[in-house]
């Protein structure tokens, strides 16, 4: 097989196809040096959970970016968070992993060995049911994630209005992600020759809102789903560009992504939240790379409704998250990975998120 251009179905490719790919891939790489980054943090996992590094030519960098959400939350929401759910005995309705991220002054976890009501949710339509089973009690729901997860928490927040729930409030701390790779090229901080771009967020925002963003860059942006025959396949068809010096938005998750996207997830989106200034952990403050409720919904929004007496104060630690997220440190060169940072003892969000950087490279390429 010479020529992988037929390739129609990428989940349904062979051993020998695979070999194939993985030969192509040596003979775009061989004569220089390339780094490419995976923004997403589920490519990062698969990547290192299917061992692809390895068998990936050793000039040929696979750097891991910003896209897990939990990682990328700042330490200042968290405190924020525990802070509020402290002073006005908040129960704290969440999605899992944000649990053991922690903050200045411990974690969720933490809060909840104090005999706070911390509760962890699947669906965040649930929230509805705990805060009406306790009336007597004030809720805050978690709103963590990127553009995938968004639609459906704009659906809950429209459910509270209507069920008209008057003790359940909302903390927005979503992000979007085009901004943020938009920020991460503008530092200039790592020299990139290609992007694995995001399945997942893609699907949902689309080929065109990633063109609006990058148009003005001269590198390749190749957006791939998950399987590891995606991966190999997507790695080859940005080697391909690279080699070519072709640059803009391209696709080969093409069975999940259209140029529009979700039109109808993004209407919900645009119903319920404005587009926001949003504080990204070792990334700072990206313009238009948060949301924020609506006016219409604003009386839900757990900023307007709980204070804290002072500004939150972060603690700085050792961890090197923030490094680690923009691809300017990997995993091991942090002097507590694995020794004092593990995914049982996290010092870090990179090591508690599934998607996480060094959780990935401690599980998977930890040898
Ligand atoms: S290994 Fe742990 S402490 Fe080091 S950067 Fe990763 S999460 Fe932070």
């Amino acid at each position: 097989m010479s020529n992988l251009s037929y390739i129609k179905n990428l989940t349904k490719l062979g051993p020998e196809e695979i070999q194939v790919i993985v030969q192509k891939i040596h003979d775009l790489a061989k004569d220089g040096e390339y780094v490419i980054m995976e923004f997403c943090g589920t490519h990062t996992r698969e990547i290192s959970r299917y061992g692809i590094r390895s068998i990936l030519p050793k000039n040929l960098e696979l750097k891991s970016g910003p896209g897990c959400p939990v990682c990328v939350t700042a330490d200042e929401d968290i405190d924020y968070l525990i802070g509020i759910a402290e002073k006005y005995d908040l129960g704290v309705i969440t999605f899992g992993d944000l649990v053991n991220v922690p903050g200045s002054n411990g974690s969720l976890n933490h809060l909840r060995a104090k005999g706070k009501e911390v509760k962890v949710v699947y669906s965040p339509l649930e929230s509805i049911r705990i805060a009406l089973q306790n009336p007597q009690k004030n809720y805050v729901m978690v709103g963590i994630g990127f553009e995938t997860t968004v639609p459906s928490l704009a659906y809950t927040i429209k459910k509270i209005v209507e069920l008209g729930v008057e003790n359940l409030f909302y903390l927005s701390l979503h992000k979007l992600t085009p901004p943020a790779m938009k920020a991460l090229l503008d530092a200039g901080e790592i020299k990139l020759d290609g992007i694995i771009g995001p399945g997942h967020v893609s699907t949902i925002v689309g080929i065109k809102r990633w063109q609006e963003y990058l148009k003005n860059y001269k590198i390749p942006f190749v957006i791939m789903g998950f399987e590891p025959e995606d991966v190999l396949y997507g790695i080859y068809f940005l080697m391909k560009k690279i080699k070519n010096g072709e640059y803009g938005v391209f696709s080969t998750y093409t069975r999940s992504v259209s140029s529009e996207g979700n039109v109808f997830a993004q209407n919900l989106v645009d119903e319920v939240f404005d587009v926001s200034d949003s504080v990204w952990r070792g990334l700072g403050v990206i313009p238009k790379s948060g949301l924020e409720l609506k006016p219409k919904y604003s009386h839900l929004d757990a900023r307007k409704k709980f204070a804290l007496d002072e500004p939150v104060k972060v603690r700085k630690t050792a961890c090197r998250c923030g490094e680690v997220l923009r691809g300017v440190l990997k995993p091991y060169e942090c002097p507590l990975f694995a020794k004092v940072c593990t995914p049982t003892n996290p010092k870090g969000p990179c090591m508690v998120s599934s998607e996480g950087t060094c959780a990935a490279y401690y599980l998977y390429e930890n040898s």
